[in-house]
């Protein structure tokens, strides 16, 4: 039997036709890991709400009334899935050994928990959750996800092939995790720099059972770069070496200008000055943009406002805070 109390730490934002078909779900799976003596009888399984504007809250409530296994904190207002699991996370570590977070809306297999808590018992801090294929994505989702995995691997950000949130976290992780202030997170890529032994487990991902995803490829793609900026200071130094780059060959044509006024040709036309006029503005255009991309997040690391704000909870507990 271990002792080790689980909390599977879930994030929920207008989940009203999900909940209540995948909470019986995790409730069955808990008792069948506390059954197995994978984890203690105190484990529990915890849901944020995320600023839902459905009835995912009272489902919550609801739920939280009906069995002790269920506990669950609603943040002051929605701050996406990031914040919202970190929230979860930081509240578990008051009383969990070892947490599970994972999406409520059924798409990550359950059944890999079991392998995690063994590895987990054999001496990990954190078990990454990774899909073994991409058959139920779009080739298109397939497509940009796999190129943004290699992009972040170019970027020099050490991140774990195709793992999403799907992941065991120890109170050791939890607490190194604790410590970084960041407000841009990315929490995927932020568990290699905490550190401590790891390891993987591979599962298969479903379609999602009801509802919809809430990541268009708008918010994908801002999430992608937030990833890559929060992360990776590589762009700045890409837009160095490309000025230079680019001065180099500037230099080399004033130099053949020079060559063909002694030679006496005259320098052909102004549709080519216009041109590297035009080209060298776009490019400067696009170094300001990305080198204001860091300043913005400069901007708001500075501000350091708090990354989740906990109004209530089900068991009556003090929320916890950030800051
Ligand atoms: N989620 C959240 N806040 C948000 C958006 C999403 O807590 O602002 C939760 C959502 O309820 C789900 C998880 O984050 O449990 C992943 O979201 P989703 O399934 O929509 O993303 P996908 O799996 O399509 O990438
Ligand atoms: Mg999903």
């Amino acid at each position: 039997m271990s002792s080790a109390t689980l909390y599977l730490v879930i994030p929920c934002y207008n989940e009203q036709e999900v909940l209540p078909v995948t909470a019986p779900l995790f409730l069955n799976k808990l008792q069948e890991l506390i059954a197995q003596g994978l984890c203690a009888g105190n484990s529990r399984i915890l849901f944020v709400n995320d600023g839902s504007r459905d009835d995912t809250w009272r489902i919550i409530r609801e739920l939280c009334a009906a069995d002790e296994h269920f506990t669950g904190i609603c943040l002051s207002r929605n701050r996406g899935h990031q914040n919202a699991l970190l929230a979860g996370l930081m509240t578990a570590r008051q009383s969990a050994d070892v947490t599970i977070s994972i999406d409520c809306d059924g798409q990550d297999d359950i059944n890999a928990m079991d392998e995690m808590l063994r590895q987990f018992h054999d001496g990990c801090d954190v078990v990454y959750g990774v899909r073994s294929k991409r058959d139920t994505d779009t080739f298109f989702k397939r497509f940009t996800a796999e190129s943004f995995y290699k992009l972040m691997k170019g970027l020099g950000v050490d991140s774990v092939y195709n793992h999403a949130d799907y992941r065991l976290l120890s109170r050791r992780a939890l607490d190194g995790l604790a410590q970084y202030r960041e407000v841009n997170l990315f929490l995927r890529g932020m568990m290699p720099l905490v550190g401590f032994k790891s390891t993987s487990v591979y599962y298969e991902r479903y379609e999602r059972i009801a509802g919809e995803s809430h990541y268009p490829l708008k918010k994908m793609l801002a999430f992608a770069f937030d990833g890559i900026t929060s992360l990776s200071i590589k762009p700045i130094r890409l837009i160095t070496a490309l000025g230079l780059l680019i001065s180099l060959a500037g230099f080399l044509a004033i130099i053949w200008a020079i060559v063909q006024a002694i030679l006496g040709n005259v320098v052909a036309g102004w549709a080519s000055t216009v041109c590297i006029v035009c080209f060298m503005g776009g490019i400067q255009l696009l170094c300001l943009g990305v080198i204001g991309e860091y300043v913005g997040k400069i901007y708001s690391e500075v501000k350091r406002r708090p990354r989740f704000i906990i109004c209530e909870s089900t068991d009556g507990s003090t929320p916890v805070k950030d800051n």
